[in-house]
């Protein structure tokens, strides 16, 4: 960071990695480096990359929108080989990070926490694309993301995560890990995409059940789901699950039952 004038922007979410036995086990938890491509979004000066290079990363992709950190990058190609990293200038959230190197594709990431949600989001809807996520973002969203119905952290993340991918919480990384340190405690996930999702649905209908119950989550599903339209009594009758619930106590499965009922009544079945 001195070297190279790196002063870190909190526009851009940076908060640097530089103790190695950290960047090298958050590395390995991505499993086999040596097959097909890894991706790491916001590599910063390149703490985590030194970790996956060091771990074995065969073909290592690394995307980039702070252009100050090229040089820092260019000096661990250098080192590493070029042909093992490729360096991309661009923003991750307008790239289609799926159609980078050849697969088997996994995403290694210390993500920028302004960003990191809705960039994951977009990752989460490629379970045919991606054999592994590792993300570190705040605890907190990874409690929501790795939550179970009934507890407190469970919500439209844990859905939107679940349904296609298997989510584990691996292990907590203190704000003195960071440079600068950031205001919260971070956390590291492993998602796995299931070999098919938990129950049928589709995406955008599920999306939109999902929104509604949990708009209103203190209420019970007989008075949120009235803003999908229709008669939330009669849709809820139809998926075999009690009005008088609340969003925080359906299953995945329970959501894409409420999702099919309400494709299945717009197609008029
Ligand atoms: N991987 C480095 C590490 O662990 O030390 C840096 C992590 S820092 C939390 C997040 C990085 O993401 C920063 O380098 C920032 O410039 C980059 N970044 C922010 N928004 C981005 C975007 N939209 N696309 C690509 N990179 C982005």
């Amino acid at each position: 960071m001195r070297k190279h004038g790196l002063a870190a922007r909190r526009s851009l979410g940076q908060h640097f990695l530089f103790d190695l036995n950290l960047t090298r086990r958050i590395a390995r938890a991505a499993g086999d480096l040596g097959r097909g491509t890894t991706i790491e979004v916001g590599p910063g000066p390149g703490g985590l990359t030194r970790g996956l290079l060091a771990e074995g990363a065969a073909h290592l992709v690394v995307v980039e929108r702070d252009a100050r950190a090229l040089p820092a990058l260019e000096e661990i190609a250098a080192f590493w080989g070029r042909e093992r990293l490729t360096i991309v200038e661009g923003d991750a959230l307008e790239l289609d990070l799926a159609a980078m190197g050849t697969a088997p594709r996994r995403i290694v990431a210390n993500l920028p926490y302004n960003v990191g949600t809705p960039m994951l989001l977009t990752w989460l809807a490629r379970p045919d694309a991606f054999e592994t996520l590792v993300v570190m973002l705040q605890k907190e969203v990874v409690e929501r993301l790795a939550a179970a119905p009934g507890s407190a952290a469970y919500g439209r993340l844990s859905v939107a995560a679940q349904w296609h991918w298997q989510v584990r919480r691996l292990f907590d990384v203190a704000p003195s890990a960071f440079s600068p340190p950031p205001a919260v405690v971070s956390a590291v996930a492993e998602l796995r995409p299931h070999a098919k999702p938990l129950a049928e649905a589709d995406a955008k209908t599920l999306e939109r059940v999902v929104a509604a119950a949990f708009g209103q989550r203190r209420k019970m599903l007989r008075q949120s789901l009235k803003s999908l339209g229709g008669d939330p009594l009669a849709l809820c009758a139809a998926a075999d699950i009690d009005a008088t619930r609340r969003a925080e106590t359906l299953s995945v499965e329970e959501f894409c039952a409420l999702a099919r009922v309400v494709s299945a009544r717009r197609a008029g079945v």
